[in-house]
């Protein structure tokens, strides 16, 4: 559902994506780590858009952009926001509305880009919140929901756009450390209702537990990928070992 094909980004004179290739099939879960500063936000962000490529080729469901530098065609801003829509981001600060409640922060996207009616969008709203664990707080303002919840909040409405696929970037990190169990299980069971996901993170614990393929990024480039019990459980190259004895 997800190809990636020759990925190149360069920031002024520093590559930071080198010809990134990867496949991720209908209702995978793929765990993609490394260290600070190997790409890892960038590679989401291109496969979303927020940062335009200088090269390769980006499918999404049935969506597919290829880029050439200076010489790449851009479709038309319709064809973009359709593309950006097909994948749903969660970012470790949650970035919801200050002014709206949890109930309005996820009927927002489906009110005013997708034109659903209020009503409509309401109850997909509450479906979610539910979904998610906090239907008692639709009526809370962020300002009044810990952390957790925050990002629980910022789960639905991602949801709420009925994104192909769902990006995590480290949407545990800035959590307590008590809080960070509650948005896992929610994502656990995403996974469980078959979502495809790549997640961004440092929980190599649930990382192992929850992807089918985990990708190990260094330097711009993915090192090592495959199942959870090679990559992480007896990795074969030097520096995937390296960087998982920190976490021991
Ligand atoms: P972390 O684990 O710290 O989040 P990361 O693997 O997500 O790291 P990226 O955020 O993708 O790394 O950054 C990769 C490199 O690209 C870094 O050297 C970073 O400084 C650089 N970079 C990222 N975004 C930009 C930007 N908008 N302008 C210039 N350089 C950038
Ligand atoms: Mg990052």
């Amino acid at each position: 559902i997800i190809s990636i094909k020759g990925l190149r980004k360069s920031f002024a004179n520093q590559e930071v994506l080198k010809d990134i290739n990867l496949q991720v099939d209908r209702g995978q879960v793929v765990a993609l780590i490394g260290p600070s500063g190997s790409g890892k936000s960038t590679l989401l962000r291109c496969i979303n858009l927020l940062t335009i490529p200088d090269g390769g080729q980006i499918t999404v469901g049935d969506q597919s952009l290829t880029f050439q530098g200076a010489h790449t065609r851009l479709p038309s801003e319709r064809k973009l926001a359709n593309f950006r829509a097909s994948a749903g981001m969660v970012f470790q600060h949650f970035n919801l509305f200050p002014h709206m409640t949890a109930l309005q922060n996820v009927m927002e996207g489906p009110v005013t880009v997708l034109r659903r009616p209020k009503k409509e969008a309401e109850a997909l709203a509450r479906d979610l919140l539910k979904k998610v664990g906090l239907l008692d707080r639709a009526d809370y303002f962020p300002d009044k929901l810990s952390g957790g919840q925050k990002q629980r909040v910022a789960i639905a409405r991602a949801l709420a756009m009925q994104p192909a696929v769902m990006l995590f970037d480290e949407a545990t990190s800035a959590l307590d450390p008590e809080l960070v169990g509650e948005v896992l299980n929610v994502i656990k069971g995403l996974a469980r209702d078959g979502m495809t996901m790549i997640l961004v993170t440092h929980e190599i614990g649930f990382a192992k537990e929850v992807a089918d393929q985990v990708v190990f990024m260094r330097d711009g480039v993915v090192a090592e990928s495959g199942p959870p019990e090679v990559v992480i459980g007896n990795p074969q190259n030097e520096a995937t070992r390296a960087f998982l004895a920190r976490f021991n």
